[in-house]
């Protein structure tokens, strides 16, 4: 694509990050260099059954592992530092470089994964810059955001600059004093910047975005107000928030009690390096408040979100050990929902007023305010920085779409941008940018035992609408049922009787075998003891799919263990789990056991038990 055949081109291949909110993952490569650009995780929609970590698709840096020369963090996000932990898992990162608040949050995330051994962590200050490879040199620049030590990055490539805004809004009265250093933008902008990539969150949202201080003035009325205790939740990481709310706290003689580890976690980091002062006194363990009168307590808690086990979540649902809501309370969201949390969010506001606190949320409150730039802020940054390239980042679509089109209206030619989607790399020489192929794109996801393949979330999926059927058999080397098949339904919905359902099935089992035995005796794919045990169990899966679909008009899982008795009193287990849904005859192991449990032996994430066969002894299999 280089227009110099001597130059290559420069490559920017975000693997998350776009067509949503959440894990931001960037590479840059030059030549066989490549320089990675934060890492973030996302969270689970509600169809990912037990999913924890929702990550970017990590192949293309897994197959490129020995060009990563380092990585520089914007800021301590979790969509932008979470994701960190499981890249060092699959391959090396040689230096890590963000500013101080990220690194020491970063540091506890290594520490507690085992990990802080597998790469260097380094704090840098605004201004600083650092070598990565041959080809980066890189400036940290202090912008302003939700959360302190925030950056953006000028990035000086063989080709040029590029500048990388992070996630950023135009904070004019920053909390913590540390003011967006604009200046050093125009500087670059003035030299000539190849291009810029920029944050797209509220590129729907008209006008400034308001300072974090203006919130200040309205939480205080609602302090100066409230009687009775006062509990607010907020982002854990919102660190100007939790600043502002202390020092509420202190003006207005509360003493706090902070309730979720996040919550500590952050505090304990922005006192140590002095974004938050307050003295130690204003502090006290959530044991200790009755010892206070409910108008001098202020219980600063996580679950602003409506997230399953945050401390507000348990607190509301009278889970929490400590802290029960009374009569009296008021409680305070100084957050919005994140769209898709707004049900889980409201659903707290509901229980929390039914055990009879005040609750005060929404927008027209003032009481939060967002950590992103709107669109004359964009117009502010695509201004001073004066790219000669643009490629909007950090959004969903219509984000990127509206980005690209405020950076049309400043006066960059519509040739000169791309809006693109994970995956997508884009080329960028000194006269052109494009896109110039695909690398793979998509999602990998965790659980607390590892990741969770696509076919074991499809069978979660599965499970949770429409239940489970298993078939137990068991076989001797001559076709005959030791026993008559077993079949139960667990979470099946049935228009008949499950009695009539399981006969049903039952039968359709033992007419297969009798009727055409003789086929699986003849077939060229006999195993060792001379029967064709596969070709028989996809007969019998695909017979129960079709059965179960025609008669409950439903897709349950369906799950069949056959247990086969050779001649030779060899025993060949062959144990399957499939869905009736998709007709998918290939079946999988689903683990030794021959009863419906079996199910669960796939969902152990590894999926290498995918098509195995297992030889178990006489006597294991009689017992
Ligand atoms: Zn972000
Ligand atoms: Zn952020």
């Amino acid at each position: 694509m280089s227009d110099n055949v001597n130059q290559p081109a420069l490559k920017i291949v975000p693997l998350g990050g776009l067509h949503e909110i959440g894990k931001n993952t960037c590479v840059l490569e030059y030549d066989d260099e490549i320089l990675l650009i934060d890492a973030g995780i996302g969270f689970p929609s509600d169809d990912m059954h037990g999913v924890n970590v929702v990550l970017p698709d990590m192949t293309y840096l897994r197959e490129n592992r020995h060009k990563i020369k380092g990585m520089v963090v914007t800021h301590g996000h979790e969509d932008h530092i979470g994701g960190i932990p499981y890249h060092l898992k699959q391959f090396d990162i040689p230096v890590i470089y963000g500013p101080r608040l990220a690194m020491a949050l970063l540091h506890n995330k290594l520490e507690e994964a085992a990990l802080s051994d597998r790469t260097a962590i380094k704090s840098v200050l605004p201004r600083d810059t650092v070598r990565i490879g041959r080809s980066f040199f890189i400036e940290f620049i202090r912008n302003t955001h939700s959360i302190a030590d925030s950056c953006c990055l000028a990035i000086h490539t063989p080709l040029g600059v590029v500048v990388h805004t992070g996630d950023f809004k135009i904070d004019h009265t920053p909390v913590d004093g540390e003011h967006f250093d604009l200046h050093r933008l125009a500087e670059h902008g003035t030299k000539g910047v190849l291009c810029l990539l920029s944050d797209s969150t509220n590129a729907e949202v008209p006008g400034h975005t308001p300072s974090e201080q203006s919130v200040r003035p309205n939480l205080d009325r609602i302090f100066a107000t409230t009687n009775g205790r006062l509990l607010v939740t907020t982002f854990a990481s919102s660190i100007h928030r939790v600043r502002i709310l202390l020092e509420l706290a202190a003006k207005h003689g509360r003493v706090v009690s902070v309730v979720g580890r996040s919550m500590l976690n952050t505090i304990a980091h922005a006192r140590n390096l002095g974004y938050i002062n307050c003295k130690d006194d204003l502090f006290v363990p959530f044991k200790g408040l009755n010892k206070y009168p409910d108008e001098k307590v202020l219980i600063l808690t996580t679950g602003s979100q409506g997230e399953p086990l945050a401390a507000l979540t348990r607190i509301s649902r009278g889970e929490h050990q400590h802290i029960k809501i009374r009569e009296g309370d008021t409680v305070v969201f100084s957050a919005n929902p994140i769209p898709g949390n707004t049900i889980a969010v409201v659903n707290t506001i509901d229980r929390l007023m039914m055990q009879g606190a005040n609750v005060l949320y929404g927008r027209h409150l003032g009481i939060h305010v967002s950590g992103h730039g709107s669109q004359e802020d964009h117009k502010l940054m695509l201004a001073l920085v004066k790219p000669k390239f643009f490629v909007p980042v950090h959004g969903e679509h219509r984000m990127l779409v509206k980005h690209a089109a405020m950076a049309r209206s400043v006066g960059i030619p519509q040739e000169n941008m791309v809006v693109i989607n994970n995956g997508d790399i884009v080329e960028v020489t000194a006269d052109r940018i494009g896109i110039g192929g695909q690398v793979p794109s998509g999602i990998e996801l965790v659980d607390r035992s590892g990741i969770v393949h696509k076919e074991v979330l499809r069978d979660r999926q599965q499970l949770a609408q429409d239940g489970t059927l298993v078939v137990a058999a068991v076989l001797d080397g001559a076709g005959k049922f030791l026993a008559p098949p077993q079949v139960s339904l667990h979470g099946v919905v049935t228009p008949i009787a499950t009695s009539a359902i399981q006969s049903l099935v039952a039968r359709t089992v033992t007419q297969l075998v009798d009727n055409r035995w003789s086929e699986f005796v003849r077939s060229s794919n006999r195993g060792a003891n001379g029967i064709d045990w596969a070709g028989l169990r996809a007969e019998l899966e695909s017979s129960i799919q079709r059965l179960v679909r025609r008669e409950l008009r439903s897709q349950p899982l369906v799950a069949l263990a056959l247990t086969a008795v050779g001649a030779d009193a060899a025993i060949e287990a062959v144990n399957a789990v499939d869905a009736a849904a998709n007709g998918n005859a290939k079946g999988k192991i689903a683990g030794d056991s021959t009863t419906g449990s079996s199910a669960n032996g796939d969902t152990n994430g590894n999926g290498k038990s995918t098509g195995r066969r297992r030889r178990r002894s006489a006597a294991m299999a009689a017992s």
